[in-house]
């Protein structure tokens, strides 16, 4: 059993080194998903409690789910769905506390010594897990509407808020206490460890209310990162290895994650837990653009005519008409006609990290004409044509131009300093934070509005035209 924990470790850290390269990443999961299944049936082997038969049809259940999740949700919901997944792995983790609790008892609840190791290891393991698990599950189902783009009402504003928070704080130490200290029987654990539970659950659901819907990816990192040390405390619980190296590899992933892309937000972690873009910033109306100028597909592919140097931006608009592949048709047709062609990649475009790579890779789009944002800013100013496909966010100057602005100093795509910017979508509205773009308003701007599959097809139809 022992060399079982050690090979599916082994494979979890490999699987996982797989996923820092888009070549590889399909690979790494697999590999790591071998690795879950030789941690399970290590389990099995060591527990040998419940039966085979339970076990495989556990697994038998779960497999099924997870195909028809993983065949049916879109490629565009899929921040949703992981964000059920985390909950999910912190359910699991508070189950395992709580079915320990009810079936061993507490050590120092029983009246053994307060310096017994044993009981201070679970004192303070059991209460913690409980408390990330459940606030993990109650966030991540905030996430999830909130990601679905359901208003969510959140009543508390300013002081009161935290306020409220500190009071649920003390509230969970208070039972935590009582859980660790004074709760013996299995009518007192199972109170007081379910009270602590739903005082976590609330604390969730207050932590992850009031932030702001464009915040959410960030929100979805670190609460992975949470059900990941849920995962690890529970591990310590039941003293299995395995779960305490497989829970710790995904909270500091998800923590490096979460690292990753404040900085492409250019905001602190704080600042994203504490602030409400996305929420509180008013919708952008259509009459606030005054020069709005509009082409034709036509017209663009005039433009390629004359073009020797092309930047591809792509946001989540490529993502909802799908559309990737006519794009790397378009991209493939100018490259023939001589242009140099190149793919501008944001780190938060689209609905998730990595996103738009996984888009263009499904394209099939060679991965060294894709360029991240800090290799491509500074070459803008020296390209004839840029096309931005359905991003808005991630192409506002104002976050450059604008300190008032809730994207302020969020590092974005310099579109704007190419000869010329071609802006495919449907109409003025806004994207995911819900703000203005100045962009659309600029003498270098030419709006296109078509869904993003109907105006690439129309330019490469025209350029084909041209000969
Ligand atoms: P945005 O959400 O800013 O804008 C997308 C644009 O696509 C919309 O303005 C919309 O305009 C257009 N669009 C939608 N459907 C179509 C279509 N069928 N054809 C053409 N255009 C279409 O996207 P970005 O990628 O620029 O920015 C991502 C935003 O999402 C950022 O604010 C980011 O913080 C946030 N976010 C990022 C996540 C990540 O991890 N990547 C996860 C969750 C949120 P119109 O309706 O007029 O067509």
């Amino acid at each position: 059993v022992e060399y079982l924990y050690l090979l599916a470790t082994l494979l979890f850290v490999y699987g996982i080194s797989g996923l820092t390269r888009v070549r590889t990443a399909r690979r790494g999961n697999r590999i790591a998903g071998v690795g879950m299944l030789i941690a399970v049936v290590a389990v099995l082997l060591e527990a040998g409690a419940i039966s085979w038969w339970v076990a495989v049809l556990g697994m038998a259940i779960g497999s099924v789910i997870g195909y028809v999740l993983a065949v049916r949700v879109p490629l565009t919901a899929m921040p949703e769905m992981v964000a059920l997944l985390n909950g999910l792995g912190g359910a699991a983790s508070t189950f395992v506390a709580l079915a320990y609790i009810i079936v061993n008892g507490m050590h120092l609840g029983e009246g053994q010594a307060l310096m017994d190791i044993e009981g201070l290891a679970q004192s303070i393991t059991l209460p913690t897990t409980i408390l990330i698990g459940t606030v993990t599950l109650t966030g991540s189902v905030v996430a999830y509407y909130k990601l679905a783009g359901r208003k969510l009402l959140h009543p508390l504003k300013g002081a009161s808020r935290h306020y409220t928070n500190a009071a649920i704080g003390i509230l969970i130490i208070v039972l935590s206490l009582w859980l660790v200290l004074w709760s013996s029987g299995a009518l007192s654990l199972t109170t007081s460890s379910l009270l602590l539970a739903l005082a976590s659950g609330v604390l969730g659901v207050f932590l992850v209310l009031p932030i702001g819907g464009a915040d959410m990816p960030v929100v979805v990192a670190l609460l992975n990162s949470y059900s990941g040390i849920a995962a690890a405390a529970s591990g310590f619980i039941i003293n299995n290895p395995m779960l305490v190296v497989a829970g710790s590899l995904v909270g500091a992933s998800g923590l490096i994650l979460t690292n990753i892309m404040c900085k492409a937000m250019n905001r602190s972690l704080g600042n994203v837990l504490l602030g409400g873009i996305g929420d509180d910033a008013a919708a952008a109306d259509a009459r606030e653009y005054k020069h709005i100028k509009e082409t034709t597909p036509e017209e663009v592919a005039m433009l390629f005519d004359g073009a020797t140097s092309v930047i591809m931006v792509p946001g989540y608009g490529l993502a909802v008409a799908q559309a990737q592949h006519t794009l790397r048709e378009l991209g493939e047709l100018l490259e023939a006609r001589g242009a140099t062609v190149r793919y501008a990649i944001h780190p938060v475009a689209g609905r998730m990290p990595g996103h738009m790579n996984v888009l263009l890779a499904e394209a099939d789009v060679s991965y060294d004409k894709l360029f991240e944002m800090d290799k491509i800013n500074g070459d803008f100013k020296n390209t004839d044509v840029v096309v931005v496909v359905g991003a808005n966010d991630v192409v506002n100057p104002a976050a450059r131009e604008d300190p008032s602005s809730p994207i302020a100093g969020m590092p974005i795509l310099d579109v704007d300093h190419a000869q010329t910017v071609v802006v495919i979508k449907r109409s003025l509205s806004p994207g995911y934070a819900g703000i203005r773009n100045p962009l659309f308003d600029k003498e270098n701007c030419l709006m296109c509005f078509l869904d993003a599959k109907e105006a690439l097809q129309g330019m490469v139809t025209e350029v084909k035209a041209l000969g």
